[in-house]
């Protein structure tokens, strides 16, 4: 998955950091994983979604900062971001996950082709 990252389109960079930054991650994520478990000034906590644990609110999105919309599951060592989190949920691949976010959560965003 990071060998992706790092052969990317500048412009497809700039896309991914302006997606990362008008999507509110509290809003996007709670519309996609439910209720909030646990929350701090910089951290958003819920039941982790690519494990079975009902119990233990482990999924851990961080919410500011450079690494906004970064998460990480302390149970089974899921981690990504915004990109690769919509990608493993919805099952897409990177281009539909991007085509998706912007047409569902940041439409005032322009791809420029
Ligand atoms: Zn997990």
């Amino acid at each position: 998955m990071h060998t992706k990252y790092n052969t990317i389109h500048a412009d497809l960079r700039d896309l991914i950091i302006a997606l990362k930054c008008s999507i509110d991650p509290h809003s996007y994520y709670t519309s996609q994983l439910g209720s909030v478990c646990k929350c701090t000034n910089h951290q958003i906590i819920f039941l982790c979604p690519f494990h079975d644990d009902r119990k233990h609110p482990n999924f851990t999105v961080t919410i500011t900062g450079q690494y906004r919309h970064s998460f990480i599951c302390f149970a089974c060592d899921a981690k990504g971001d915004l990109i690769l989190f919509h990608q493993k949920f919805h099952n897409l691949n990177f281009s539909e996950a991007i085509n998706d976010l912007i047409s569902n959560y940041a439409s005032h965003l322009q791809i420029a082709n």
